[in-house]
């Protein structure tokens, strides 16, 4: 599904001797490469507060401990997307409400949202779901109308670009009153373990938050709230200062692969092309929305599962992001729920594929994977 080998060859040198100095000066922890980085992420997204911590699953618990929220206050996610968005609700005691997604884009619906808000419902959780931004004017203004918190989940989305309706643009990420993303090696900006941060524009809750990560202290050993360890570590602030200047090239590599397995696939009546929020089938030169941490089709006829076997038979790898809704794991049902709320995801998770993406494909892999899939779903 990804190469990092190939990618890791471009590095190489530079990864290699920036951690030999920080094997020389010991400084593992907040280092001066964490801050280094911390200061070129938040130039790169154009946004006032980057706080680096040790994954994506934390980075979301510590949005959610930052802004207060307390037991019993209503969370909205997305049914369809990573169960650590959800876990961590739960884990704080909130109470989490899952709502269906769209079906073109796989994002959370703002009209799902809009049913389930209460006079509880304290934050809404948008996914930025295989690498495109949620639909963030309709989130916004919900928000506002309602005095919400919006908590962008940008562990997928790192480096796309938003443009809202009145044609401004921002990165995703720095949209909402807080965002959450991850590190994990396969992400677009992964390190070579776990890593994570947070972005902010709001100061105060970035110094809440600050301190929070670091076990509730502002000064040291004055552990003012209950706070985490959770910190991004020198080395892997060392992988990712070395992959943040290339990470447009990056995402432009996985656009054009995307667009050339669309093309492929363009037009076959079995599938369903990813769509971009702005509509287009994923194949357009100009659009700078998605950055394909995912490529993920919809099979229809209930040929997928056989396309899965098919594919792994002739040893291509391929995925199923995500199987199962989240209102159906065991962890999270819910007498609430009710199956007819989700009619979108419990469609997608019966067709959805998500075939190699990453930067390294080439036309020839891209040529012989288009071909297995177009010749097994037409004979
Ligand atoms: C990967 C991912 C996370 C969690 O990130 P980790 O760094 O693995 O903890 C959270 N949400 C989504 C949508 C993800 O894809």
């Amino acid at each position: 599904m990804v190469d990092l080998v190939g990618q890791y060859e471009e590095i190489k040198g530079q990864v290699g001797e920036a951690m030999q100095n920080v094997l020389e000066t010991a400084a593992f922890i907040n280092g001066p490469e964490v801050h280094a980085f911390q200061k070129e992420l938040e130039a790169y997204l154009g946004v006032k507060h980057v706080i680096p911590c040790a994954n994506g699953t934390d980075a979301l618990q510590i949005c959610m401990m930052g802004l207060g929220l307390k037991p019993g206050d209503e969370v909205i996610t997305a049914d369809f997307t990573f169960a650590a968005t959800v876990e961590v609700i739960a884990l704080l005691q909130l109470t989490p409400v899952l709502v269906d997604v769209e079906p073109d884009t796989f994002n959370i619906d703002p009209k799902a949202i809009e049913k389930a808000i209460t006079p509880k419902t304290k934050a809404i959780v948008p996914v930025h779901l295989f690498g495109q931004c949620a639909n963030m004017d309709a989130i916004m203004e919900l928000a506002e109308r309602h005095d919400l918190f919006v908590i962008e989940d940008n562990a997928q989305g790192i480096g796309a670009n938003h443009t809202f309706k009145n044609g401004s643009k921002a990165k995703s990420g720095t949209i909402g009153h807080v965002a959450s993303t991850s590190f994990f090696p396969s992400k677009n900006l992964g390190c070579y373990g776990d890593g994570g941060a947070i972005f902010t524009n709001d100061d105060d809750l970035a110094h809440t938050i600050r301190g929070m990560v670091n076990h509730g202290m502002y000064k040291r050993y004055h552990h003012d709230v209950v706070g985490v360890n959770s910190r991004l570590d020198s080395l892997q602030a060392v992988v990712l200062r070395a992959k943040l200047p290339r990470l447009d090239a990056y995402n432009n590599k996985r656009r054009a692969a995307a667009r050339k397995y669309s093309h492929a696939f363009q037009g076959h009546p079995d599938i369903v092309l990813p769509k971009t929020v702005n509509g287009c089938e994923g194949i357009c030169e100009t659009c700078d929305c998605h950055v394909f941490h995912q490529y993920t089709l919809r099979i229809l006829k209930e040929k997928r599962d056989s396309l899965v076997q098919h594919l792994n038979e002739n040893n291509v790898p391929c995925g199923v992001y995500y199987p199962i809704p989240l209102h159906r794991q065991k962890a999270y049902v819910d007498e609430r729920y009710n199956e007819a709320d989700f009619p979108v995801t419990n469609q997608l998770v019966k067709e959805v594929i998500s075939l190699p993406m990453h930067t390294e494909l080439d036309d020839e892999q891209i040529a012989y994977i288009t071909k297995l899939v177009i010749e097994f779903l037409n004979r």
